[in-house]
């Protein structure tokens, strides 16, 4: 059977797109960088998602020889000018601490709310997905790299609530919502996600190539 690799390390991020593969008619073997814990981890030096994207499939096409579907995301919120952005999944100093991640967002908005003469500030931000297919060295499409791209907009509360999805997502009620994105099930937010998104406009692309 096909195999495909999916360029993370990240639980959240890995089950979704293993849900949206599974529900697609793709005949693949998923495999995640759980399943290489001897590789080791892709250093993202860009200052876009779409470079991080293409680091991390490139680099795992030339480890495993396999094809490799990378994807780089973040929020990106509009007070604090953009950040955390690609540095999403460190904002805190810890990578993958999304409880400190989170608290340092909120702090920051705090200050922002603290300065304003109003006490108010904009809350809207985005979450945006850049995902990026690469082909090993026997494959009809070597050296090819395909990108594709979501966002799903909203805005930051307060108050974390909802058990599900991951990182930002107890802090971030969508356009259109009351809820919040973890508190959404699963297939609502595959429908409006960022991730979603990006992975639509990639399933018939993947089902071409692979
Ligand atoms: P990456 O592995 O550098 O792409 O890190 C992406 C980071 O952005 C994650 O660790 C999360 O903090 C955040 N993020 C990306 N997508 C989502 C999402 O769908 N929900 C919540 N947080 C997300």
């Amino acid at each position: 059977m096909r195999q495909l690799i999916l360029a993370s390390r990240n639980a959240g991020k890995i089950r979704e797109f293993k849900r949206m593969l599974e529900e697609s008619s793709i005949d693949v073997e998923v495999l995640s960088l759980l399943d290489f814990p001897e590789l080791p981890d892709v250093e993202e030096t860009g200052t876009t998602l779409q470079e991080n994207a293409r680091l991390k499939a490139v680099e795992i096409t030339q480890a495993t020889g396999k094809p490799c579907l990378a994807d780089d995301s973040g929020i990106f919120i509009d007070v604090l000018d953009g950040n955390p952005g690609v540095y999403s999944a460190r904002w805190s100093g810890v990578h993958g601490d999304d409880q400190a991640n989170n608290a340092k967002v909120l702090r920051e908005i705090h200050e922002k709310e603290r300065a304003a003469a109003n006490g108010q500030v904009d809350r809207s931000a985005q979450f945006r997905c850049v995902v990026a297919l690469s082909f090993p060295s026997d494959h009809q499409s070597a050296g090819e790299v395909i990108f594709e791209s979501g966002e799903m907009p909203g805005r930051i509360i307060d108050e974390p609530r909802g058990e599900h999805g991951f990182g930002y997502d107890p802090i971030f009620v969508p356009d259109g919502f009351s809820e919040t994105s973890a508190e959404l099930s699963a297939q609502e937010k595959d429908r409006i996600s960022h991730r979603g998104q990006a992975m639509r406009k990639i399933l018939p692309i993947l089902a071409a190539t692979l």
